[in-house]
């Protein structure tokens, strides 16, 4: 058996009338990430993770942002299907561990739901999925509430 990691990260502006989701669910708050699919940047960077793992390219390849079919797309849909790219692969998909980067508002109260809807997404136990969060200390356009950023690394196992 062989083991892969791969990186992902992700950053969506955050403006008003949008929805904030997170982790595939949504997040009650006064703003929400801009972005052509629902703007998700836990599913987005656990996407590219994944992909990066298998070696399959990245989310840009497989969900082109230019394809009307994606427009305001549940980004659950994008894990569903790269979760299905790796299964023919016969990868498995041993542990996801996230950063949120977020000023406001608190994510952790969240995180049962996130982390359930994330792992039904793979096909995955919820003990294989650890979120966490923080906020960037009033620096930069995350910190003064411009932006949202998340952080994934994850380990496939390779037969
Ligand atoms: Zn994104």
């Amino acid at each position: 058996m062989s083991v892969r990691c791969g990186i992902g990260y992700d950053l969506h502006r955050l403006a008003e009338g949008r929805k904030l989701i997170v982790g595939g669910i949504e997040v009650p708050f006064e703003k929400g990430s801009v972005g052509h699919s629902d703007g998700d940047v836990v599913a987005h960077a656990l996407c590219d993770a994944l992909l990066g793992a298998a070696g399959l390219g990245d989310i840009g390849m497989h969900f082109p942002d230019s394809d009307p079919k994606w427009k305001g797309a549940n980004s659950l849909l994008f894990l569903e299907h790269t979760e299905r790219l790796l299964d023919d692969k016969h990868f498995v998909i041993e542990y996801v561990d996230v950063v949120v980067i977020l000023e406001r508002p608190k994510l952790g109260p969240h995180f049962p739901k996130m982390r359930e809807a994330l792992a039904k997404a793979l096909r995955v136990p919820v003990e294989k999925i650890h979120l966490k969060a923080k906020t960037n200390e009033g620096v930069d356009a995350v910190g003064r509430g411009e932006a949202i950023a998340a952080y994934v690394v994850v380990t496939l196992s390779a037969p």
